[in-house]
């Protein structure tokens, strides 16, 4: 058992400085800030009547940059908002700070949420810490490089169709995406909001246990929360019988040789395991992107430079303004989801696409009602690959699109999932994924807990703990 970093030195008026110059160090490599400033964070203060507790007391934090923290900017990865200041705090946000938790700064994301390598980002490039030719995965690649480079210790990131998982994964670190209405979503810019959560990125389970345990909680400002008290685990956390996804994947090797691994672990620790496929499974990916450019072309309607965002310089009349704003504010990928959500709903054909893929959803729920009367735990992979090339070298936003498939399961039925660092193949992390039924999160601390003492990862080459003689781990 190795000591842990003392995160609360990093930010003490004697440390600050070095802190500021180290993070500087390794962020001009990894690139997961879009803005970095302890000092103004230090002066942030819960505005909203929040019990304060010292939880977190004095730990830096980080913030995907679609979540809002007051006085930061807020821009979503895009041109569209690069200069929005946001006026106040989301609620997430506003409990950790309540907590005595630090915000250091926003992390870089895909535009809007929409990717899965940060590289549609209009505003910086994100790497991977374990190899900076690669991505860090996305949308929320910042949030999990700035944990993976030691930055900070956590993390808040948002996870749409898998926007938490993936960049954990790919960057080695743990990434839960709670229950659908377990955290606010007040103060998430929304992109698609049937599917998406507020998540938690760590590199150690009690941080990613703490800070779930701080952020959820019913919010009168978003009434899709519930009372995590009315769910209580009718289990009370006993698992012993894994449900193990299996068939044809389709799995690189190292992602495989890693999810078979785990499978072993299990045994080795006594669980019963037990085989099981998911008949809707080729279906997710379809149904996902149909819902989520829906509800995208919807939400980002308020963007048109009158309401929201990027202005242009000139126009002629309020019909040019519009289209210019959006014309020069929205990157291709955003533009690509908006005009396919415009086409999916437009009038005559909800029944082929909208209403087909809720059904899809549906039978999905059906798929892990099943799975969840016979067993306490699911096991699944990630992604199919481990951590890929930026540019040409990579997937191409078809192919990953179609990786999707694992992740996009938990938002579509709306379950809690985590992501699980379990080693190192090639040089780059691999890991796989858990899921419970609703409200069981602790079903998956415990599930990471367990395996941790037999699979474990190191430290980036690169980027050792912060401070020497102390490593990240416990
Ligand atoms: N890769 C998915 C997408 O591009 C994940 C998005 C997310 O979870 N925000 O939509």
């Amino acid at each position: 058992m190795t000591q842990q970093i003392n995160w609360k030195e990093t930010l003490a008026d004697g440390g600050q400085k070095a802190y500021i110059a180290e993070v500087k160090k390794r962020d001009a490599l990894v690139g997961s800030f879009l803005e970095f400033d302890p000092p103004r964070g230090k002066m942030a203060r819960p505005q909203a009547e929040v019990q304060t507790t010292e939880e977190l007391a004095g730990i830096p934090f980080a913030i995907k940059d679609n979540i809002a923290l007051r006085n930061f900017k807020l821009t979503c990865g895009s041109k569209m908002l690069a200069h929005f200041v946001s006026p106040y705090s989301a609620t997430a946000v506003e409990k950790i700070l309540a907590a005595g938790g630090i915000p250091v700064g926003k992390t870089n994301m895909d535009e809007f949420g929409m990717g899965s390598s940060t590289d549609t980002s209009a505003l910086g490039t994100t790497s991977n810490p374990w190899d900076l030719t690669k991505v860090a995965g996305g949308s929320s690649g910042g949030s999990a490089a700035a944990v993976a480079a030691g930055l900070v210790p956590f993390a808040l990131g948002t996870d749409t169709g898998g926007s938490v998982r993936q960049p954990a994964n790919f960057c080695g670190v743990y990434g839960l995406k709670p229950t659908y209405g377990a955290v606010s979503r007040y103060g998430l810019v929304a992109y698609a909001s049937s599917l998406e959560t507020i998540g938690v990125v760590a590199r150690e389970i009690p941080y990613l246990e703490k800070v779930f345990n701080t952020i959820r909680d019913q919010d009168e400002k978003d009434n899709t929360t519930a009372d995590w008290r009315d769910f209580s685990d009718p289990k009370e956390g006993e698992v012993t019988k894994i449900g193990v996804l299996t068939g044809s994947l389709g799995l690189d090797p190292g992602v495989a040789e890693a999810y078979a691994q785990v499978r072993q672990e299990l045994l080795a620790l006594g669980y019963e395991i037990v085989e099981m496929q998911l008949p809707m499974l080729d279906y997710a990916v379809p149904a996902y992107y149909t819902i989520a450019t829906a509800e995208a072309s919807a939400n980002l309607a308020r963007f048109n430079g009158i309401r929201y965002g990027h202005r242009p310089v000139y126009s002629e009349n309020p019909e040019e303004l519009v289209q210019k704003s959006r014309d020069e504010g929205f990157g291709a990928e955003v533009k690509l989801r908006i005009l396919l959500g415009t086409y999916v709903l437009r009038s005559g054909f909800q029944d082929q696409f909208y209403l087909r893929a809720q059904k899809i959803r549906t039978a999905l729920v059906r798929d892990f009602d099943k799975v969840f009367s016979q067993v306490d735990g699911f096991l699944l992979p990630v992604f199919p690959t481990q951590a890929f090339s930026h540019g040409d070298g990579g997937l191409d936003p078809f192919q990953q699109k179609v990786a999707d498939k694992f992740t996009t399961t938990a938002n579509l039925t709306g379950l809690p999932a985590l992501a699980i660092p379990t080693g190192v193949s090639g040089g780059l992390p691999t890991g796989v994924q858990f899921m419970a039924p609703a409200f069981c999160e602790d079903r998956l601390f415990g599930l990471a807990r367990r395996l941790k003492s037999n699979l474990t990862l190191g430290e980036p080459p690169e980027f050792p703990a912060l401070y020497a003689g102390q490593e990240g781990r416990s």
